[in-house]
């Protein structure tokens, strides 16, 4: 991009751009420069980009916006709402949507599964203005009559091919029937398949196509590096690494339950403090773990 554009004048709201000032960004990433005034127009998209590009603030930021400036009474109802695939993304979207929108009068609730469901009906009670949700939580609230999607107004659809490639295409077709059809819809994906373009053509309305360049969709903060390595060799290569750069915390991800536990095994026998976390464990339990490593009490968080 060539001239770096403001948050201000993307044209969002003075109590927005003061929530924005206390986080201390200094400028729009690239996607936010992209879609914040797309949603400000009243279009739906279809954003490709990557965690990491600050695509969060780029849906949430423009729909505080525009449900601050068009005042309507919540009746009940839920005016936005916003799917994610997983329960630790749902938690980090509604920290974020509370953040970004401190100095406004908004009602923000999260819901998700593996906690008791109670407390979440009671938060539903009176609706919301923004609702982030796992899927298969916001339907067993709806079966329940806890929650009023009849007049939604913005739909955010959050890494909508995870969304997928985790099974939860039924749960979200359904989803979007109970909805208006009038409202205006964002869906943001790391990646374009024949399953997203379905998404897409049944369920958005004329978006436009809102793509990071390649070398943007992973945060630049971030260098990759590949070390090929025989399978016998990788414990240990993983030590050197993290004994060569010195790290002080290492999130390792590996493909499945098993491997986590034998690698969670190697790391403890040789005594580095070592946890891990996956979708065996409560959620409870995936809170507490990952709690435990961004304070810093855990070296290595194997996931
Ligand atoms: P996301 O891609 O939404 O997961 O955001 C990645 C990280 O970038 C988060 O920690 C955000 O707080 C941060 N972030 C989002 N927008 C900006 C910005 N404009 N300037 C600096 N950091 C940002």
């Amino acid at each position: 991009m060539n001239s770096i554009i403001s948050f201000k004048e993307l044209g969002l709201a003075e109590n927005i751009l003061k929530a924005i000032k206390d986080k201390g960004y200094l400028q729009p990433t690239e996607i936010q420069q992209k879609a914040i005034p797309e949603i400000l127009k009243g279009n739906d998209i279809i954003a490709l980009s990557q965690t990491g590009t600050g695509k969060t603030a780029s849906f949430t930021l423009p729909v505080l916006n525009r449900i601050s400036s068009e005042f309507k009474t919540r009746k009940g109802s839920t005016r936005v709402l916003i799917l994610v695939p997983t329960r630790e993304l749902a938690i980090q979207v509604g920290d974020s949507v509370k953040n970004y929108g401190k100095y406004l009068k908004i009602k923000t609730v999260t819901v998700l599964g593996g906690v008791n469901i109670n407390p979440q009906m009671q938060d539903l009670a009176g609706g919301t203005d923004i609702l982030i949700a796992t899927p298969g939580r916001l339907l067993d609230l709806y079966d329940k009559n806890a929650v009023n999607l009849k007049s939604v107004e913005f739909l955010v659809l959050d890494e909508a091919d995870k969304l997928l490639d985790l099974g939860f295409k039924d749960e979200l077709y359904r989803i979007i029937d109970l909805l208006p059809q009038k409202r205006e819809t964002s869906l943001f994906s790391a990646t374009l398949n024949e399953e997203i373009r379905e998404l897409t053509k049944k369920f958005l309305n004329n978006p436009i196509d809102i793509r990071v360049k390649e070398e943007e969709t992973t945060a630049n903060t971030i260098t990759e590096i590949i070390h090929p390595v025989d399978k016998g060799l990788k414990n240990l290569l993983l030590l050197k690494l993290f004994n060569d750069y010195k790290w002080e915390r290492v999130l390792v991800f590996v493909n499945s339950q098993n491997r986590a536990k034998r690698l969670l095994r190697f790391l403890q026998s040789k005594n580095y403090s070592s946890d891990t976390i996956h979708g065996g464990l409560t959620q409870f339990a995936r809170t507490e773990t990952l709690n435990k490593f961004k304070n810093g009490k855990t070296i290595f968080l194997v996931a």
